[in-house]
């Protein structure tokens, strides 16, 4: 028969083992003021020698003023390498003059690194918003106070232009809230033959606008992939506007299409003007543009890229890119057959 004691010491034991499952840690005081748990090192003081001081110093702190019966919240920001941030807060465990207490210490870094990132995209499309809006009411005033009528169709052209930024602005902004937001549904069937053909169809007209040709070519036995199919096809469209848009008239662009270890390699290759070697690494970043003056004239938002590397993500592919400034550029995607 089991006694008494040793059902505690079992339950103390669960308790500790539940205790370092959580992902906070915890520090245990009793009505003695001795500390009778404390895993707050253990959980968040291997990175490195700063944290751990300044930790211990918030724990002490929070510690000794619970003794005293005084019990709040503290948050702690340590600048590093690596920068991070947490929350702690003491509660009483029970009523009377000395009672046993809790500290619960959280690591909040990866929230307010997402609350961060949220700010700036606020942020951004404010900033990106502002500029074509601004642009539309200067343009607007100056035609009320308009007679001569060439005047009049230049302002009322560049209006239109601003408007189309905007429209184009805020279609990429839905697009990639969408790819972001929904969740994906890989069990469709989709053959990427046919939907890059729709692409080079859908684009021969602008391409022909600027006297440039698009090729396709596709040299593999089954063109079909699982994943979602309007997804797939803001990829490849952002990724065949780009390569018309930065190039020069009387160039080609080459959509080409290969089988590949367990699946099927897009390559987009066009013989524009390029990406400096060192812009390559932040491209897929939003809004970001090699050059803000060029993306004014070309309508460039800086969001296309985000779009083509969410989708690719959402697909568990992978994206490539090579390029020379004033030979061109090559995206490679490769997708997996299946990605669930
Ligand atoms: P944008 O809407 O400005 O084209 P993207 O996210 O699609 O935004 O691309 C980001 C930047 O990468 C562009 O501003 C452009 O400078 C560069 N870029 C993308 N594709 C190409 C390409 N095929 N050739 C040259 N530069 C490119």
């Amino acid at each position: 028969m089991r006694s008494e004691p040793s059902l505690e010491a079992g339950t103390t034991e669960i308790w500790r083992l539940a205790a370092a499952s959580l992902s906070v840690a915890i520090v245990l005081v009793d009505g003695m003021g001795r500390t009778v748990y404390a895993d707050y090192l253990e959980k968040f003081g291997q990175k490195g020698f700063a944290q751990r001081v300044l930790l211990d110093r918030a724990v002490s702190g929070i510690r000794r003023d619970g003794k005293a019966g005084l019990f709040r919240q503290q948050a702690l920001e340590i600048f590093g390498p690596p920068r991070s941030y947490f929350q702690l807060e003491s509660k009483p465990l029970g009523e009377g003059e000395n009672p046993p207490f809790v500290v619960v210490i959280e690591d909040v870094t990866t929230r307010r690194q997402l609350e961060e990132i949220r700010r700036d995209f606020v942020a951004n499309v404010s900033h990106e918003l502002k500029t074509p809006v601004g642009a539309i009411v200067l343009l607007a005033d100056a035609m009320s106070q308009e007679t001569e009528p060439d005047t009049l169709l230049r302002l009322a052209n560049r209006i239109l232009s601003e408007g189309d930024r905007l429209a184009h602005l805020v279609s990429d902004l839905l697009d990639l809230s969408k790819i972001e937001e929904t969740s994906i549904d890989l069990s469709r069937k989709v053959n990427l033959l046919e939907l890059v053909a729709e692409i080079i169809e859908r684009s021969t007209p602008s391409a022909n606008e600027k006297q440039i040709s698009l090729e396709l070519s596709a040299r593999l036995d089954d063109p079909e992939i699982e994943g979602e199919r309007w997804q797939l096809s803001s990829a490849f469209s952002n990724l065949v506007d780009n390569a018309v848009k930065y190039s020069e008239p009387g160039t080609s662009v080459t959509v080409s299409l290969e089988g590949a270890a367990d699946g099927v390699a897009v390559k987009v290759m066009d013989h524009g003007i390029g990406i400096p070697a060192r812009d390559l690494h932040r491209i897929f970043e939003r809004f970001y543009r090699v050059d803000a003056d060029r993306a004014r004239t070309t309508g460039g938002t800086g969001l296309g890229l985000s779009i083509v590397r969410h989708v690719i993500d959402n697909h568990h592919g992978e994206i490539a890119v090579s390029s020379t400034e004033g030979v061109g550029t090559t995206f490679t995607i490769t997708l997996p057959r299946s990605a669930r």
